[in-house]
């Protein structure tokens, strides 16, 4: 039955076909309902999850088709990366429907500001907006709030955390008492939920939350700078009893690189990633399940899906970028009640992603310092490197003489095209590592 189901607009099935969406998620299943009958809503689902979708089908449904220019929906995101990300993805789904949108970020290019401003003034249907970026705007005096029907607050955990509340408040007080809220968050504390209370009316609540990791999972991570992890791990496997390990690196580069130094210290280890054929991958899983094996070195992208599990030992060489993603490769050991470990190397760089980790799994995890004889550590602080719209670089490196094993501080556009179609690309819903 697929999404014919909620008999969509034609224009806009034709969207969801081009990008290859057959079956609905479970979070669209439950929020496409929701948000056609007008009602706020409050999802907790995490990226990755098809939420976007969940919200984008929706608002293009009620919003193909109206003539009358000016800003119709409003969607309020933390970050320009994330504004850009839902850009791309309405470019697709709204492709074939003539519902228009804009990316309202910040940035020092002051031909972004006009443009932005350009398409505010000439009507455009979404904005997809960062809020200090769109309160600028907003300032200006020419943005029109008058037919709002839609505010959608994503990742609105991230926005709080980033003290975007003020803001977020401020804008809501100027949209029309009658709009549709819809609010999403990958967490659910006692700071969120005041902040749906304030902007939601009745809503209806849809949880998707990630179960937390199993109780028998070890966790726990090391504080390393880059250098360091390749020795770590080294010193890690031989000073650990080690049955079977899946080490999890962000790049080809690092796969390849992790694998050709174990294999030069005598480790048994195989890897995988993209760049082999599906015959050396299945392989390689086949001789690593069979035990001829110890450690499978993999990108994340690649071992998504494939059925490990019965490990005593998953390491993250580097830090996932979806926190959900984190949940997911340590819960590959622990299976059926048996124990294991999750073991994480946090770089400086890697610290703020490291804090939504803990965020969602509502948990601290303890983290040692890299052992004296290896080198020094950084220290945990991600509020050090928390920055909007751009990477601080860590200063504060210092050489920590701790003893091994010692705890270290765990307190430590697509262009915004608002011409409708023609200069849209075709939708093209490809993954790519
Ligand atoms: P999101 O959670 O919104 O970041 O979506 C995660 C990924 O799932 C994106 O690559 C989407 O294009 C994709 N996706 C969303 N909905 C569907 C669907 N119904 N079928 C297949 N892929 C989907």
């Amino acid at each position: 039955m697929g999404f014919k189901k909620f008999n969509l607009k034609p224009s806009l099935q034709e969207g969801i076909d081009a990008m290859q969406y057959t079956e609905p998620t479970p979070v669209q299943e439950q929020a496409l309902p929701i948000i056609l009958e007008n009602k706020d809503l409050m999802g907790f689902a995490q990226t990755g999850t098809g939420k976007t979708a969940a919200f984008l089908i929706p608002i293009l449904q009620k919003l193909d088709g109206k003539t009358k220019p000016g800003i119709k929906c409003l969607i309020l995101v933390p970050t320009r990366e994330l504004a850009q990300q839902i850009e791309v993805n309405l470019t697709g789904l709204g492709y074939f429907t003539s519902v228009s949108s804009q990316a309202v970020y910040g940035g020092n290019q002051g031909d972004l500001f006009s443009e932005q401003k350009n398409s505010i003034t000439s009507g455009v249907d979404i904005i997809i907006a960062t809020p200090g970026r769109f309160l600028q705007h907003l300032n200006l005096g020419y943005v029109k709030l008058d037919q709002v029907e839609m505010l959608v607050l994503d990742e609105a955990d991230r926005m709080l955390d980033m003290g975007f509340v003020g803001d977020i408040m401020k804008i809501s007080e100027l949209l029309p008492k009658s709009k549709q809220t819809l609010f999403f968050s990958a967490t659910m504390d006692g700071k969120i939920k005041q902040l749906a209370s304030k902007l939601l009316k009745e809503p209806n609540e849809i949880n998707l939350a990630i179960a937390k990791p199993a109780e028998g999972i070890n966790q726990m991570a090391f504080m390393v700078y880059d250098e360091f992890k390749i020795p770590l791990l080294e010193h890690y496997l031989t000073n650990q009893e080690v049955k079977n390990m899946i080490v999890f690196a962000s790049r080809k580069s690092q796969v390849d690189e992790v694998t050709r130094r174990l294999d030069r210290k005598g480790f048994s280890v195989v890897s995988m990633h993209s760049d082999r054929t599906q015959d050396e991958r299945n392989e390689a899983i086949r001789l690593f399940k069979a035990g001829k094996y110890t450690i499978l070195v993999a990108t994340d992208i690649v071992s998504r899906g494939i059925d490990i599990d019965d490990l005593s030992h998953v390491v993250n060489y580097d830090i996932p970028n979806e926190a959900a993603d984190y949940v997911h490769r340590i819960g590959r050991t622990a299976r059926a009640g048996k124990n294991g470990a999750g073991v994480s190397f946090i770089n400086v760089d890697d610290q703020v992603k490291w804090s939504y980790i803990e965020k969602l799994i509502e948990r601290e995890i303890d983290k040692y310092l890299t052992p004296e004889e290896i080198g020094g550590s950084p220290t945990y602080n991600p509020e050090a490197n928390k920055s909007y719209g751009g990477k601080k670089k860590y200063n504060n490196r210092r050489k920590n003489n701790n003893h091994r094993g010692k705890k270290g501080g765990s307190n430590n556009r697509n262009k915004g095209n608002h011409s409708n179609n023609r200069n849209r690309s075709k939708p093209n819903n490809k993954k790519s590592e």
